[in-house]
């Protein structure tokens, strides 16, 4: 035998028994979606390398060390997406998504790929819901885009979920603050990380999300954005509170939320969780307005957010809320010999197409294994297929669940005697 093989560090299969609460999350994330209009994008899983180091940003944890890059045989540079915001712009410029009326309003279910430490929380192949909009700047639009994972955690009964909010400002009012964090960092440059060196010159605010021990504590006196915010940005950053409080949405103002996208403007957010651990955001997000201008469009406003599936889960598991879209079989067919066998091929065949979901034997069990199988995929009826019944043509429906059995003429089983 040759040696076995197992998945790449960090990535992880989901399995049937855990597939049915992944399904059954996306099915509400998709009805909430649909509730405010938001419609479903799917971009590719690789994107040029360009689409992120433009789009995300070179000065982020993201694109500076986390990124799947390769080059394809044609020698170009390619990148598993990080992150879905950065593809879904390029898509919304590509494609003239911006010719439709105004906010475009998009959603996607995603893996993304991360070159990071694995630990509880933290995969190299994680999934996210997210949502962008587009081309709008009304405060109304940053609360409502807020209210959607709210609603999420609402409607699952998901408990000890703070939502941070933060105004990281606008390009006119950050240059000044840019500049006041850049004096401030300046003569403890000796006690930065060497990213961060790097990020004095390029973009300090990055210095304020960095993960080293050393640059978190030097930030924690450094000057702060909200205190820097000009009055459009004040006025914007109030009305979003307003909104926030009228859709009866907690939160708490948290000055020191940058996050982790270079192109974010004015408001920024996180959902932050009381189960997790040490990776306590389960979801971030934020006003990006530069971005379609970054990445070669025209400009348009936008803002969006994501949440790490996999988070999601872990806190719905330690909440002890459970999901579940089990599929089970209306009918199992038993079939005894090979003439009932081509019969229950049939039977499935002309069921299963008429709406019921119907399995049968595949395998030569004996009776007695094949109710035992019925009874452990959770078959709602049984029947049993034998020389007796193809002689009769008559078969006995038997309900699983305790119900009376009936007594059916062969040819006229349909599939709603088992539904
Ligand atoms: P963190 O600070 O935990 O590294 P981030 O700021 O890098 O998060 P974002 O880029 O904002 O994360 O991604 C949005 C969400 O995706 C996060 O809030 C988190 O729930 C999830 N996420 C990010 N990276 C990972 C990962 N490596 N594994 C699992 N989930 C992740
Ligand atoms: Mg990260």
């Amino acid at each position: 035998m040759s040696e076995k093989i197992s998945a790449p560090k960090g990535m992880l299969d989901i399995l049937p028994e855990n597939s049915g609460k992944w399904t059954a999350l996306e099915n509400v994330i998709r009805d909430i979606c649909g509730r405010h209009g938001f419609e479903e994008i799917r971009t590719p899983v690789v994107e040029h390398t360009e689409v992120f180091s433009r789009g995300v940003g070179d000065t982020t944890d993201v694109v500076s060390k986390e990124m799947y890059t390769f080059e394809d045989k044609g020698g170009r540079s390619i990148t598993l997406r990080p992150e879905g915001t950065a593809g879904v712009v390029r898509s919304f410029l590509e494609n003239g998504l911006f010719n439709a009326p105004m906010p475009v309003k998009l959603f996607y279910l995603i893996g993304c790929y991360r070159y990071e430490k694995p630990q509880k929380g933290r995969l190299r192949e994680f999934h996210q819901f997210g949502v962008e909009m587009f081309g709008a700047t009304d405060p109304m639009s940053d609360a409502t885009l807020i209210s959607l994972p709210h609603q999420l955690f609402e409607r699952l009964g998901v408990s000890g979920v703070t939502l941070h909010l933060n105004s990281i400002g606008c390009r006119s009012c950050r240059a000044e603050y840019r500049n006041k964090l850049r004096a401030y960092f300046e003569d403890k440059k000796d006690k930065l990380c060497p990213t961060c060196l790097t990020r004095l010159e390029k973009n300090p605010m990055r210095i304020l999300d960095c993960k080293d021990a050393g640059c978190k504590e030097l930030g924690k006196e450094a000057p702060l954005i909200l205190d820097h915010i000009c009055s459009d940005c004040a006025d914007h950053f109030e009305k979003v509170q307003s909104y926030l409080g009228a859709m009866n949405i907690p939160f708490e103002i948290d000055a020191r939320i940058v996050r982790g996208l270079d192109y974010y403007n004015r408001t920024v957010f996180e959902f932050v969780s009381t189960d997790l651990g040490a990776q306590s955001t389960v979801c971030g997000g934020g006003r990006y307005d530069g971005m379609t201008e970054q990445l070669g469009g025209e400009d348009f406003p936008g803002i969006g957010f994501a949440m790490g599936m996999e988070r999601f889960l872990l806190m719905l598991e330690s909440q002890g809320i459970t999901l579940e879209d089990k599929k089970v079989p209306d009918l199992y067919i038993a079939p005894m010999g090979e003439a009932a066998k081509v019969k229950a091929a049939a039977l499935v065949a002309e069921l299963t197409g008429a709406g019921a979901g119907v399995v049968t034997d595949l395998m030569g069990k004996s009776l007695k294994a094949q109710m035992k199988y019925a009874s452990k995929i959770g078959a709602r009826h049984v029947i049993v297929l034998g020389d007796g019944e193809l002689e009769s043509g008559k078969i006995t429906l038997k309900d699983m669940n305790g119900g009376e059995p009936k007594e059916i003429a062969l040819d006229a089983l349909c599939a709603a005697d088992v539904q």
